[in-house]
């Protein structure tokens, strides 16, 4: 596909939710979280410069990536987090730009968490915001990990805020409602989407 939306939300906000909907539509999806972990999958070239430059006691005995590890390292370190983001972030970049030209559907979706934090809405021709309230995230999100309130509201307070979000959207779905009403939303944003990629191939 040569047209690119990037999906993203607040964390627990229903990008994976909404993401669904639209591959039930038979859209192809490019997810960026899982893009991020086969950058540093065991045989890569990520892992392997990660390995170079942290020491080999950044891998676990078999072999993978040591997260809780590496995020100690750059959370005590900004240059160390620096160099890390600028391993990664060109791999990802590019991973996702190819996974998406080898989709075959009309459009794509990239559903990326951080899509407007990492300037990834630059690489799209679109860009879709799922909105909820701050409230939401947390009850939703402690709902679904069974982890603390306080716990998603520190996440939630570690993002770019709703209204910042809601500035840079293209277009907006809100998800305070129940699945019906986003299915609705789904329906009237795929046709557009599928109008608008069109004109973009002609
Ligand atoms: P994350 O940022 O953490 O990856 P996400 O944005 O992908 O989250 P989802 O996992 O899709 O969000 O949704 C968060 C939780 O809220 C899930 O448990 C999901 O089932 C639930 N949820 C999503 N939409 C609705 C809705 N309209 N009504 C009720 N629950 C919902």
């Amino acid at each position: 596909a040569s047209y690119l939306l990037g999906l993203t939300g607040g964390i627990g906000s229903g990008k994976t939710t909404v993401a669904n909907l639209f591959h039930a539509r038979g859209i192809d999806l490019v997810d960026a979280d899982i893009i991020a972990r086969q950058v540093v999958e065991p045989g890569s070239s990520g892992l392997h410069a990660i390995a170079k430059h942290f020491g080999a006691e950044i891998l676990q005995p078999d072999g993978t990536l040591n997260r809780a590890k590496l995020r100690q390292y750059i959370f005590a370190n900004e240059n160390e987090r620096l160099w890390l983001n600028s391993l990664l972030h060109p791999m990802i970049r590019e991973t996702m730009l190819s996974s998406a030209k080898k989709a075959d559907s009309p459009y794509v979706i990239l559903v990326v968490p951080l899509l407007f934090e990492n300037g990834l809405d630059r690489l799209v021709d679109r860009t879709l915001v799922v909105d909820i309230s701050p409230e939401l995230q947390i009850s939703r999100t402690a709902k679904r990990d069974n982890v603390s309130e306080d716990q998603v509201a520190s996440i939630v307070a570690s993002q770019v805020s709703r209204e910042q979000r809601l500035a840079m959207a293209d277009d907006i779905i809100d998800n305070r409602g129940v699945i019906a009403e986003l299915e609705k939303q789904v329906d009237l944003l795929h046709q557009k989407y599928l109008a608008l990629a069109a004109s973009k191939t002609k």
